[in-house]
């Protein structure tokens, strides 16, 4: 039996679903896929905790370690309760931002 072994440990940035700010996430997987072959595949008789992928010749590993990052993120992140409330605060600097841009645009 052939494994794959992906470790990925980083950090994601993710926008909360509150405040819309940017939310830092940590992602660290360890996960373990079996690689079987085309007919292997049909009967995937891996167990629940392995997840069996198809072994092919060229296997596109930064997809696969995406797609793995991608099933981790929580479905609808959002930081800890309080803390948007100072993010709600930036919105001053939101409007300083837009601000200089009337600013620039008067300069044209
Ligand atoms: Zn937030």
């Amino acid at each position: 039996m052939l494994f794959l072994l992906l470790d990925v440990s980083g950090v994601c940035h993710l926008r909360c679903q509150r405040c819309l700010e940017d939310l830092p996430h940590s992602v660290d997987l360890a996960s373990r896929l079996q690689l079987l072959e085309g007919d292997d595949l049909m009967q995937d008789d891996a167990s629940d905790e392995v997840d069996g992928i198809e072994a092919s010749k060229e296997l596109d590993v930064l997809a696969l370690v995406e797609d793995e990052i991608l099933l981790s993120l929580p479905f609808a992140p959002r930081h800890d309760e309080g803390v948007c409330e100072l993010a709600t605060n930036s919105f001053g600097r939101a409007d300083d931002r837009f601000g200089m841009l009337a600013q620039l645009k008067n300069k044209f």
